[in-house]
């Protein structure tokens, strides 16, 4: 059982900041003199003049280097009518133009299509075999994607005389993960900001504009429905993002992250269970708190952006207010409004913090309803043996700094017109109960789109 707000936040006559989690039952104190260390800036002190590179090939996502990504799912291009996703790319396709944002099978997959083939008879469902085919067929598709089968192998420590002894038809099988496997990445067009200079003037969420952040939030969006609708042993798709090295990213180059699970997760578990107990905890343990606490740091018509509580790193929540709970079933406005206020935490904390950008939502199988929320944590910081030892872990951060780091340079962005379309701060409505998750007439739909498809 959770417990009460004043359990859960208590701050000493010395400045110390207890806090625990509500949902994670997780316990952190901030205590003062462990906040002068730095943080704002995760690169080394010294930036490094770069090559300018036209078109860029800094590391194997960048346009230059189409050849070394599996071939593309889908990929979202701008026309002269707006944004359009295009599907199951052929090879001639995907070289022949330039991609806003792109959608491919990751290298190296957490869960391997292996897993679903072995432990649920999972086969190709028929558009994605076609695909396949249709792929291979040319030679300029086949070479494709041997070349990538073959740097797999290679990146996996497998020396160029076992690499050459495998058989084209066993390397082709091995290829099915492009094709339909479970662990997708949605990898934004720039490498570096443009008029870049510096090996840190990379394109970070916060760099893109309000626009181009909606449509990759959107185009993600629309991985994630696919992957259900491809794969009726998913019960849940986590979606992620982690920004440079001291996050877990592999490359400097702004992407998100979809893995298909068989399992919701302990966490998700775990909240749906005190969801259970208590209907309203997402407004009374975090929304309303935040609201209480002076936490609120941004607010929209659909959705609320915080500073939370009781986590390891320095950590920002944004909550959909909506009643539509998973992503897939947001509206484009509501989405939109959920946008501008993730891409507004990302701009003001810049693109030199390595962070992490988590997504929780209702699971489709569940009746449970958990309002849609993304954590943006910041990687700052390591616990180390103290927190090994006694569970207690130090932020070195107060809510109220992170907060007052973040209010003003919201502010300054608003003045430059870099975001729009949200409330700061003092501005903010802080209504109490402001989620609407739980204000569902009848019961929670059940949202997978496998179940949409195959509807007769
Ligand atoms: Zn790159």
């Amino acid at each position: 059982m959770y417990q009460s707000n004043k359990m859960n936040y208590h701050v000493m006559p010395d400045g110390t900041e207890k806090q625990i989690n509500p949902f994670t039952g997780r316990e952190v104190w901030a205590i003062p003199g462990r906040k002068n260390k730095p943080v704002y800036n995760c690169f080394e002190s010294n930036p490094k003049e770069i090559e300018v590179q036209n078109p860029e090939g800094y590391c194997n996502f960048c346009v230059a280097n189409y050849k070394n990504t599996p071939p593309e799912k889908a990929r979202l291009i701008k026309t002269q009518d707006g944004y359009k996703i295009l599907n199951r790319l052929d090879v001639k396709k995907v070289f022949s133009e330039e991609a806003e944002f792109r959608r491919i099978s990751n290298l190296f997959e957490i869960v391997t299509i292996d897993y679903w083939a072995r432990n649920y008879n999972y086969k190709l469902v028929d558009v994605n075999k076609k695909w396949k085919e249709r792929y291979i067929s040319s030679d300029e598709g086949l070479n494709h994607v041997l070349g990538i089968i073959n740097l797999k192998l290679k990146l996996s420590g497998i020396n160029s005389e076992q690499i050459e002894a495998k058989s084209a038809e066993e390397k082709i099988n091995m290829a099915n993960a492009f094709f339909c496997g479970g662990h997708e990445l949605v990898v934004a067009k720039k490498h570096m900001n443009s008029g870049a200079k510096y090996d840190i003037d990379l394109c970070s969420s916060g760099e893109l504009t309000q626009e181009e952040h909606f449509q990759y939030l959107k185009f993600t969006i629309e991985a994630m429905r696919d992957i259900y609708a491809q794969n009726r042993y998913v019960r849940y798709v986590s979606i992620f993002q982690n920004w440079l090295r001291d996050a877990g990213a592999s490359f400097d180059h702004l992407h998100k992250q979809l893995v298909a699970l068989d399992a919701w997760g302990t966490l998700v578990e775990r909240e749906l269970d005190l969801v259970k107990n208590d209907l309203n905890i997402y407004n009374d343990m975090a929304a309303n708190f935040a609201c209480y606490n002076n936490l609120v740091i941004a607010e929209n018509d659909y959705a609320m952006a915080f500073v939370d509580i009781g986590h390891v790193h320095p950590t920002l929540v944004i909550y959909s207010k909506n009643e539509h709970l998973r992503p897939n079933e947001h509206t484009d406005e509501e989405l939109r409004g959920l946008s501008d206020l993730v891409h507004a935490c990302h701009a003001a904390m810049g693109n030199a913090i390595s962070c992490n950008e988590e997504w929780y939502y209702t699971p489709w199988d569940s009746i449970i309803p958990m309002p849609w929320h993304i954590l943006i944590k910041w990687r700052i910081n390591t616990p180390a043996g103290f927190e090994g030892g006694t569970k207690i872990y130090i932020n070195p951060m107060s809510l109220t700094e992170l907060r007052d780091i973040m209010v003003p340079r919201l502010y300054e962005l608003r003045d430059k017109k870099i975001i729009d379309g949200l409330k700061i701060a003092e501005e903010c409505p802080v209504r109490p109960n402001s989620l609407r998750y739980n204000r569902l007439k009848g019961p929670v739909p059940c949202g997978n789109p496998y179940h949409d498809i195959y509807a007769t």
